[in-house]
């Protein structure tokens, strides 16, 4: 789906996220949409070139279900 990184992963509670899918238009290489508009996330960890989007796409949610994790 895209590089490997070792920033911070994405993560996204499937409770509050309403599929308004705009995740995956700011971060298209680490988000795709289901059928039903969910997102399916690349779990691995960005690279230091998507970490801007990663945190805009996260600031975005319209449900503040994104998040990002820090790789342990
Ligand atoms: S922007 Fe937020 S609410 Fe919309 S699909 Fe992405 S995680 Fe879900």
């Amino acid at each position: 789906m895209s590089r490997r990184g070792t920033g911070p992963r994405l993560a996204v509670n499937p409770i509050t996220c309403l599929a308004h899918g705009m995740c995956a238009e700011l971060l298209p290489e680490y988000v795709k949409l289901d059928e039903w508009g969910y997102p399916i996330l690349n779990g691995d960890p960005l690279p230091p070139d998507l970490v801007a989007h990663a945190k805009r796409a996260v600031a975005d949610c319209p449900t503040l279900a994104l998040r990002l994790d820090p790789t342990s």
